[in-house]
């Protein structure tokens, strides 16, 4: 077998084996009824390619050519964001890291794989949901982005938002989560498990599918990130 397909059946098969550990019975073929963004979305399944309104396609345009923080420095290139543009599910991670700055696309790394079959489980294909970061350059050696380069940087977010207007958002890992939820202190385990209101819009905060892969042999956390994915396709009237 040609080793690139070796590799991604390796990929699948650690894949599988987590979202079993996180207790996921089944992966949903039908979307969750009373969804109503894939209907209403340009049909791609692709979500690098889909067809972004005039305003959001401006607006990634303007992240693209950014430079107001440190960041846009040392990065290849910038990752704005990708997915349905009319998502009611929307994932809002850390930064990207080097696979996302090598491909200009969030979330495709071993963490983003894992994060499409938690995705794919929920009922959901990449391109029905919308997936972001708190900053939109890698910092170097992936480290936490500095408050100087969230601040610069999160107005692009809360337009992104503005725009797709979803009705979930999940934060993955501690500092999207801090940027939504300020006063929720705590740690994860404390603070994820239930829905907190943003502006109208229901916040879930989780873990990073990062902090999963570094926490292999755990199966606790994975257990609570499905538990807490359940809610979300609960509220969004699936399972
Ligand atoms: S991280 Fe954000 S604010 Fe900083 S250069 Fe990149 S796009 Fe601009």
């Amino acid at each position: 077998m040609p080793r690139k397909s070796v590799k991604i059946l390796d990929g699948l098969d650690v894949n599988l084996r987590f979202l079993k550990e996180m207790g996921v019975e089944d992966i949903v073929r039908t979307p969750p009824p009373g969804r109503s963004s894939s209907a209403a979305a340009p049909r791609t399944s692709d979500p690098s390619k889909a067809v972004l309104p005039a305003e959001l396609d401006d607006l990634h345009k303007e992240i693209l050519a950014c430079r107001k923080c440190a960041l846009g420095q040392g990065r290849i290139q910038a990752v704005p964001g990708e997915g349905d543009p009319k998502a009611e599910l929307m994932f809002v991670g850390e930064g990207p890291g080097r696979d996302e700055d090598e491909q200009g696309r969030p979330f495709v790394g071993r963490a983003g794989q894992l994060l499409t079959k938690i995705i794919a489980a929920m009922g959901f294909s990449r391109s029905q949901v919308f997936i972001a970061n708190i900053v939109k350059c890698r910092p170097p050696e992936n480290r936490v982005p500095h408050r100087g380069e969230v601040e610069a940087c999160t107005p692009y977010l809360l337009r992104q938002i503005e725009i797709i207007r979803p009705r979930v958002i999940v934060t993955l890992g501690k500092t999207a989560t801090d940027h939504f939820l300020p006063e929720a202190t705590g740690s994860m385990t404390s603070i994820r498990g239930r829905f907190y209101d943003w502006n109208g819009i229901r916040i879930m905060p989780t873990f990073h599918p990062s902090y999963l892969i570094r926490n292999e042999g755990n199966k606790t956390p994975k257990k609570m990130v499905w538990d807490d994915m359940k809610l979300v396709m609960a509220l969004l009237g699936g399972k």
